[in-house]
């Protein structure tokens, strides 16, 4: 079979390797019908060092059941399913607390050597915990939106969360990539009456705001602290998702929290410390983390399929297989939101 391997920066390849099998008794075997490249994706593909193996790669991913194995009891062959990011046991404590991304058995697909979702098919261990099985038949119109439950739309939402977005508040949303986009249908849906996007990718903005976001701001640094809290009374915001994990996102997120506020950081972090003060005389709650999308499908599944949201709108791009390290390259270039993939 087909599948996606990095070997390096800028090195995305499409090969022949072998058919993704059953190996445990937990596991399912799904074809991959809709797959996608991710933000966290180009971070390895601007900075993986060069290696022959290379690293399976995606973890988003809507397919159909092909085979499972002799303990899964709830998945069936033939499911239509949601493979969130992380796999995860459906059985410890963290599951049980819908915290699956912190399961004691759990992992991440694409990475330390465990398969990609960016192929024709894939290895799902402990199927029962980790696939989300769709009830009957979908409208094809709503795979891309389906898709964003695997991922950008769970964490959204769990910026959302995290930041406890309520009613009446005033939200700001670092970042205009699919989960800054997706953060802000979060942040409508929960009640938010102010929610500020903080991008500078006109395309982008534009789409925040038809997804609910009242202003734009496209300054950065000191400029963007005083645009926010300009437009907050002199406050600054109740909630803030953090979309992005650069030094100057977490500083700039902890400068616009309001005092009492929260901040929701979901991008990767790549910085070494929340910034200790402002968070501390402000009494700046920081929390986030990898987002349980598991445990959030029942909630945000109903508003998909009634058309309520329709986070599938950040996908501008529709690509085969072969059409991935372009697909990359495109991403990486900020040419293409977010590239889905028809294997
Ligand atoms: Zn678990």
């Amino acid at each position: 079979m087909r599948a996606t391997i990095m070997h390096g920066a800028g090195d995305v390849r499409i090969e022949n390797v072998a058919d993704a099998t059953l190996v445990d008794p937990t596991d399912a075997l799904v074809r991959v019908t809709r797959a996608c490249i991710c933000g966290s994706d180009l971070w390895p593909y601007r900075s993986m060092e060069a290696s022959e193996t290379g690293q399976s790669m995606g973890h988003e991913a809507v397919g159909v059941v092909e085979a499972v194995g002799d303990s899964v009891s709830k998945i069936k062959v033939g499911d239509l399913v949601i493979m969130p990011f992380a796999y995860s046991d459906g059985s410890c404590e963290f599951c049980h607390d819908g915290l699956q991304t912190a399961c004691v058995h759990g992992g991440f697909f694409g990475s330390a050597g465990v398969n990609g979702a960016q192929a024709e098919a894939l290895r799902i261990p402990f199927a029962d915990g980790t696939l989300y099985a769709l009830p009957g038949e979908m409208d094809e119109a709503l795979m891309p939106s389906l898709l964003t439950l695997a991922d950008v739309m769970g964490t959204g939402h769990h910026a959302a969360h995290i930041a406890q977005v309520s009613p009446g508040n005033a939200v700001a949303v670092i970042g205009d990539g699919a989960v800054g986009l997706c953060g802000v249908i979060a942040a409508k849906r929960l009640g938010a009456e102010q929610i500020i996007i903080m991008g500078r990718h006109p395309g982008r903005t534009a789409l925040a705001q038809e997804f609910g976001a009242t202003e734009v701001v496209s300054e950065r640094g000191d400029e963007a602290v005083e645009r926010v809290r300009s437009l907050t009374g002199g406050f600054g915001a109740h909630a803030v998702l953090e979309c992005v994990g650069t030094e100057q996102a977490i500083e700039t997120a902890t400068a616009i929290a309001r005092s009492g506020g929260a901040v929701g950081r979901v991008g990767v972090p790549h910085y070494p410390a929340v910034p200790p003060e402002q968070t501390f005389y402000k009494n700046v709650t920081v929390g986030g983390g990898p987002a349980p999308v598991r445990a959030y499908i029942d909630e945000l599944l109903p508003d998909v399929l009634e058309g309520r949201i329709q986070p599938g709108r950040v996908f501008d791009r529709l690509i085969g297989l072969d059409e991935v390290p372009e697909g990359y390259r495109a991403m990486d270039q900020r040419e293409a939101l977010k590239v889905m993939i028809e294997p």
